[in-house]
């Protein structure tokens, strides 16, 4: 039966790569990645040139598996501005449209043009701050078309120095500040604009989505409604009905914290379960941080699900028993309290969270895996007759190709990775000692590639590595 399951997985292996996530930046880019997570306000990814980061702030969207999942995922931290619906109707140039064809012409600014029209709207006559604004208005369209925010907010910056209280202007600032996730200057402007317009739709729309990207769902929800009541439209009704999803899923969400770690669990998850898993997390916390030699900065976020929202937030495949993304993810259906199974999958989750801190984000899932295996206390006789078989049919797969994500693989190829995976960790133990796996990770962290931090700390290479695994197996479970 298992032997079956390893050639199924050998298949798998050479057939499915690993699913790709499209990383959507605020640029409109779109990148393709694996092992997207978000860490800190990071979001760090795979790539075939290597393992890179954008700020969040950056990116718009990450779509997994072609569904949108960032946004949605119930997360208690900033919230995924929908900039399009964001965007305000009114236009700070309205009626001066040949002033338009003027600043911008044959693809450049025609700077000249705006300096006499500011020179004109000193006097405070409307109509030359009218124009200049729409000057400003064009010019700032301009640099944002040639993805120039910061200067586009400059060219706005002025045209309020000429109409201090312009809805329009003020609205257009806002939206930019929005772009770049900057939501408490964003909601600076807003509040201008809205002393100075009590009762525009735009600017409560706009104060809506300000509140929803620091997370101050109520607020947000509140200003969505004024919105909606002050102008119907679809794109505010949406909004709207967004932030009262949002509301209402969170209020499922209780939280509790110790000194490392902060949890949130499922309203039906039971209280005293959260209490003990928060003890056992902090006592794994003690074991792992003398073991890997390392301390974690940030407290780690930890979430208690029912089986199925663990699945519906997630989208792992089948095989995935609890997640590490950033946060550790553990489904918790039907328990009431610590059971061995649920402690082992904790201090599995939890020496991902070192794993990744330490490194950087830069380790290979196979050492990753096979590290938090050997911690929560897995060791490779099970499989181990299996995995020479497969090596001696030349039929096995070096570790340098289990580098990046396995979320693609099949429930076999899983088996045989993690066994593989564990086998090369506990020869490296037993052989080294964990202190070098600490080492190995530190230079992870800086070193170009893992195979180039192998050869740093352990003298060895990836063909080197996997022979001397297998000749390991052989010496241990073979009799
Ligand atoms: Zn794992």
């Amino acid at each position: 039966m298992r032997r079956t399951i390893f050639l199924a997985l050998l298949l798998s292996l050479l057939a499915l790569p690993a699913l790709a996530d499209t990383i959507v930046l605020k640029s409109g880019r779109r990148i393709s990645a694996t092992n997207v997570v978000e860490e800190g306000d990071r979001i760090y990814f795979e790539t075939p040139s290597g393992r890179l980061s954008f700020p969040k702030s950056a990116v718009e969207r990450i779509e997994r598996g072609g569904e949108s999942a960032w946004g949605a995922s119930g997360s208690a931290d900033s919230k995924t501005v929908d900039l399009a619906a964001a965007q305000p109707t009114a236009n700070p140039a309205e009626g001066n449209e040949e002033v338009l064809r003027t600043t911008v012409k044959d693809g450049a600014l025609d700077r000249n043009y705006i300096a006499k029209l500011e020179s004109d709207a000193q006097g405070g006559a409307a109509q030359a701050v009218a124009k200049v604004i729409a000057a400003l208005h064009a010019a700032a369209q301009f640099e944002l078309k040639n993805g120039n925010v910061d200067e586009a907010v400059v060219h706005y910056r002025r045209a309020l120095s000429f109409a201090p209280q312009h809805v329009g202007v003020l609205l257009s600032i806002a939206h930019l500040h929005l772009r770049k996730s900057e939501f408490t200057a964003s909601l600076e402007y807003l509040e201008r604009a809205n002393r100075a317009a009590p009762d525009d739709a735009d600017v409560a729309r706009l104060m809506g989505w300000a509140y929803y990207g620091m997370n101050k769902i109520e607020q947000a929800a509140r200003e969505f409604k004024r919105a909606f009541a002050l102008r119907p439209d679809v794109a505010t009704q949406q909004a709207l009905l967004k932030a009262q999803r949002d509301l209402e899923t969170e209020e499922k969400f209780k939280r509790n914290e110790s000194a490392h770690f902060k949890l949130s669990y499922d309203g039906e998850a039971d209280p005293g379960l959260a209490r003990e898993v928060l003890k056992r997390l902090e006592e794994h916390f003690t074991r792992i941080e003398s073991g890997l030699n390392y301390s974690p900065t940030d407290s780690i976020g930890v979430i208690l699900y029912t089986a199925q929202a663990f699945r519906n937030v997630t989208r792992a495949p089948g095989w995935a028993g609890a997640l590490n993304d950033g946060r550790i993810r553990v489904p918790v259906q039907g328990l009431s309290s610590m059971t061995p199974e649920l402690s082992r999958t904790l201090k599995h989750e939890l020496t991902h969270s070192f794993v990744f801190q330490k490194t950087r984000g830069h380790c290979p899932v196979w050492l990753n895996e096979g590290i938090a295996q050997f911690l929560e206390g897995e060791r490779g006789g099970e499989y181990a007759l299996d995995l020479i078989e497969v090596s001696e049919k030349k039929m096995g797969v070096s570790l340098a190709m289990l580098e990046g994500s396995w979320m693609g693989l099949s429930g076999g190829g899983a088996l045989y990775a993690y066994a593989w995976s564990l086998a090369a960790v506990e020869y490296m133990v037993q052989s080294n000692g964990m202190s070098d796996i600490a080492r190995l990770l530190d230079r992870l962290a800086t070193e170009p590639s893992p195979e180039a931090a192998l050869r740093s700390v352990l003298r060895t290479t990836y063909p080197e590595l996997d022979a001397e695994t297998i000749k390991y197996l052989k010496k241990t479970y073979q009799r």
